[in-house]
């Protein structure tokens, strides 16, 4: 197949693309190189693949008429949207950027598929939709009309708008809620690698709250194991078809515990510093993945302690060679 990945210069972008080509996939990402974090760490994962099949265009997701030129004629089946503005705490300060880049970039890749016939939509949606949910694990039908960030709003409008898209246009969406992912190349934002930068340099780790806030973390192999079934079960069905479906772990560590995993990984003894809680944070995320099973037959492998173990490899590697750890 041809599959068009926004955002395919990502972390989970990056390691998707590897597995669409090793699968025989022609890929085309989109990706603008957002200055979120540095442009080195999502070439480290990208700039081997074969250039017979994977081709980069550097645009931002809005350009619709730019897109729609270079994806002319090409025959794409699938679009697999992670392109985002990604992160909770940021989209406080930013939320106009969020707003243009999360609801005006999903609006303009849905014209794209309806433009180009393109029938399959896969969207990366996340875990913050759920908000404060007191009832857990969380699932799909559970309410989600109280987003607690500027990010999570933008989110859950992108599942909004695919719907519209579906229910117009024919078009079959998945819509996949990701639960904290992590592994190699992990946004420098998010805690695992934060935490692991701060103890890799000596410093004390900023712990927001007591430490037992829970995250419900999924490691970045069995996420890129869900898209790809979920991607099969789209190109089979029959009749299009709308369906929202958590990809997690289902099996959440608290805040404390996830500082001993990474410093244990490391093996290095942490200094903590604890800080107030967070606007905009949930207090815990806990997926419930049976749809996902059912539907996908999904099943993550790798627990957190392997995950960590993983990830502390490719960190300690990455760094290494690098005088500059405050990226
Ligand atoms: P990432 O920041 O590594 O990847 C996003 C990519 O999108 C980046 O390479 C960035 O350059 C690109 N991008 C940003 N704005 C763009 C624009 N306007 N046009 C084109 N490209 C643009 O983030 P990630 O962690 O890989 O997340 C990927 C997707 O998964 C996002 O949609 C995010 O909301 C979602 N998600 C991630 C997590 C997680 O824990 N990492 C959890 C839930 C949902």
């Amino acid at each position: 197949m041809h599959i068009c990945v926004t955002g395919g210069a990502g972390f989970i972008g990056g390691h998707l693309c590897r597995r669409l080509l090793d699968e025989g996939h022609r890929v085309t990402a989109i990706d603008n190189f957002d200055p979120f974090y540095p442009r080195a760490i999502k070439e480290e994962g990208i700039d081997d693949f074969p250039a017979k099949t994977f081709t980069l265009i550097e645009t931002d997701v809005c350009n619709t008429d730019t897109l729609l030129q270079a994806l002319h004629g090409k025959s794409v089946d699938a679009i697999i949207h992670l392109a985002a503005k990604a992160g909770v705490r940021p989209s406080i300060e930013a939320p106009m950027a969020y707003e243009q880049t999360n609801v005006g970039g999903t609006q303009s890749m849905l014209e794209v598929a309806r433009e180009h016939d393109i029938d399959t939509f896969i969207y990366g949606s996340s875990s913050s939709i759920y908000g404060n949910n007191e009832k857990v694990p969380f699932a799909e039908d559970d309410p989600v009309r109280r987003p607690i960030s500027p990010y999570a709003a933008t989110k859950r409008s992108g599942e909004l708008l695919a719907y519209t898209f579906h229910h117009l246009h024919d078009l079959t969406v998945h819509c996949l809620r990701f639960f904290t992912v992590y592994g190699p190349r992990q946004r420098p934002d998010l805690a695992i690698h934060k935490f692991a930068r701060q103890l890799l340099t000596g410093q004390p780790i900023t712990m927001y709250g007591d430490g037992t806030s829970s995250r419900d973390y999924t490691y970045v192999d069995d996420i890129v194991d869900g898209v790809l079934h979920s991607l099969r079960r789209a190109q089979d069905q029959r009749r299009p078809e709308y369906e929202i479906i958590n990809l997690g772990g289902s099996d959440p560590t608290q805040l404390r515990d996830l500082i001993s995993g990474i410093a244990d990984a490391l093996d290095i003894t942490p200094e903590i510093e604890q800080l107030p809680r967070q606007p905009g944070d949930a207090q815990r995320t806990y997926a419930d993945i049976s749809k996902a099973g059912e539907l996908l037959g999904y099943a993550p492998q790798i627990p957190i302690e392997e995950g960590l173990r993983k990830f502390a490899d490719w960190v300690t590697e990455y760094y290494a060679d690098r005088t500059v750890l405050d990226v």
